[in-house]
């Protein structure tokens, strides 16, 4: 059995910070928290210990976000259900069209969400 388990970052930008995220170019982050949606089909707990770390390869665009020194994840959420339905349940607005949204079939814009 493959259980997809989401999961969300809650991630906190201490300032303002400029990062390149990948292909998709560089953005300023403005200060505040943040909140990124995604899902691991297994090694769900090596995926989350990846997330936690700060000196890996840079993959997935939240390896970028994650990489700056301002921003660090404060909180780890799971869930059953699927990905895009917990994404779009969350507030908040879309500070980098497409960031994590690259397998995204369901039209959510961004699973990077921005609380302020
Ligand atoms: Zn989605």
């Amino acid at each position: 059995m493959t259980a997809h388990i989401t999961y969300q970052l809650l991630i906190e930008v201490t300032r303002p910070v400029r990062v390149t995220v990948g292909r998709l170019g560089q953005f300023t982050f403005p200060a505040g928290r943040y909140v990124y949606t995604g899902s691991a089909r297994r090694n769900f707990e090596a995926r989350v210990a990846r997330h936690l770390r700060h000196a890996k390869a840079l993959r997935w665009h939240i390896d970028y976000l994650l990489a700056a020194t301002e921003v660090c994840v404060v909180g780890v959420r799971r869930y059953v259900d699927e990905e895009c339905a917990i994404n779009r349940a969350t507030p908040g607005s879309l500070p980098v069209p497409g960031f994590g949204a690259s397998d995204c079939r369901a039209g959510c814009g961004s699973h990077l969400k921005y609380l302020g």
